[in-house]
């Protein structure tokens, strides 16, 4: 990358243009997806000392460097690896930086394999996990102990979208001698930047927006300087890289990211507000509602919101859920999100410690997607009607 173009701040700009000079590959605006698993060296000598920038495929290639250099870019990241889900994302950091007799504070509403991973093999590797609620903020520091190596974050939570106080929480740790891992997939670079607000390590799920097509797994993990050695080692022990196809892929939808981020969000917000006026709407849980308990915190540390969000139906179980589910006819019923359709499904909280309610009725969690408006709300309203239908 250039100086001339580093001077560029718009973030539609930094999207266009991070990630790759097409003067190194003969002008083609794009990088070259590189296959690869063996990189010759010139001679013994070189080969002896690995003095050259690529060495071996799972160590990096000019296509994960290339998508490794943007994501730095918007993260304002030391480094970046790339790992082949969203989960390797949470597990890699955690392998990273937690050992035997190591305590970890997770909040309670945490993405739930996340909790699997920590509650089996954590667990099983001798490191003390405790869950925290999720709007602890500063409170935290009572929760430190003299183990305590990691607080980990994620804001807004997955499917009940509490937000933490990251500051506060970050001032705690580091106070505690902790570092601080946050699952920002929420809310993209675009609309959060973890480390200018005390996070040491930040977490994606390419999945989502940055690939944004229901078709690609990826993950990414970006690191301050303090954190980026031992993140890179233990990255290049456990050798997790991912593959070139779906590097390539996310690179490319990042640079449409911020256009498609714009329309999630002005359509989930337009839907949520509507929502709120609703029979058979108890609650709708999106942060950048009025009405949200972590509404201020939202608004003081992120720029914008995307396209998923949670209602909560007035009364009523898993009937009434399932019914407002079979109704629909434009919403899919599947996990994930991020990608460019409507989809839908029952939130489960049975894992939950803490972060559990409670909730007047059944939580259906809806990623908004590019649709018209006017087809998602008609559709929505089927499944209010069907919902309504099964209370009598
Ligand atoms: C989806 C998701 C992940 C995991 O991503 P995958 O690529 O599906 O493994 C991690 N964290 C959060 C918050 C997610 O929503």
């Amino acid at each position: 990358m250039s100086d001339a173009k580093n001077s560029f701040k718009g973030i539609n700009t930094r999207l266009a243009h991070s990630g790759n000079n097409p003067r190194d590959f003969h002008g083609f605006v794009n990088p070259p997806v590189v296959h690869a698993s063996t990189v010759l060296f010139p001679d013994a000598a070189t080969m002896a000392s690995r003095n050259q920038k690529y060495t071996y495929g799972t160590r990096g290639t000019p296509t994960s460097e290339a998508l490794a250099v943007a994501v730095d870019e918007l993260e304002g990241s030391a480094g970046t690896i790339i790992v082949p889900s969203g989960l390797a994302a949470v597990t890699v950091p955690l392998l990273a930086f937690l050992s035997a007799g190591d305590h970890v504070l997770i909040v309670d509403s945490v993405y739930s394999p996340t909790r699997n991973f920590a509650n089996t093999m954590l667990r099983r590797l001798g490191v003390e996990v405790q869950y925290y609620e999720p709007t602890a903020g500063g409170e935290i520091a009572s929760l430190m102990k003299p183990n305590t190596k990691v607080v980990f974050t994620e804001a807004p939570g997955s499917n009940t979208f509490e937000m933490q106080d990251i500051p506060a929480i970050a001032e705690a740790a580091h106070a505690g001698g902790a570092i601080v891992m946050m699952d920002n997939t929420w809310a993209t670079p675009i609309f959060f930047k973890p480390l200018d607000f005390g996070v040491d390590v930040s977490i994606h799920a390419s999945t989502k927006y940055p690939a944004g097509h229901s078709d690609v797994l990826l993950g990414t993990v970006s690191a301050n300087e303090k954190c980026w050695p031992q993140l890179h080692d233990a990255f290049l022990a456990l050798g997790v890289c991912a593959a070139p196809d779906d590097v390539y892929q996310v690179l490319r939808g990042m640079r449409t990211m911020g256009i498609r981020l714009e329309r999630h969000q002005e359509s989930a917000l337009a839907i949520a507000r509507w929502l709120e006026g609703q029979d058979g709407v108890a609650r709708v849980l999106h942060p950048a509602l009025e009405s949200h308990p972590g509404h201020a915190l939202w608004k003081r540390d992120f720029s914008g919101s995307s396209g998923i969000f949670s209602i909560v139906l007035s009364g009523g179980g898993p009937r009434q859920a399932h019914a407002f589910l079979d109704a629909l006819q434009l919403f899919g019923l599947g996990y994930s999100w991020g990608g460019y359709e409507s989809l839908a499904v029952h939130v489960y909280l049975g894992d939950r410690e803490i972060a559990k309610g409670p909730y007047e009725g059944p939580l259906i969690r809806l990623q908004i997607g590019l649709e018209d408006v006017a087809d998602i709300k008609a559709d929505i309203e089927r499944g209010l009607k069907a919902a309504r239908g099964a209370r009598e």
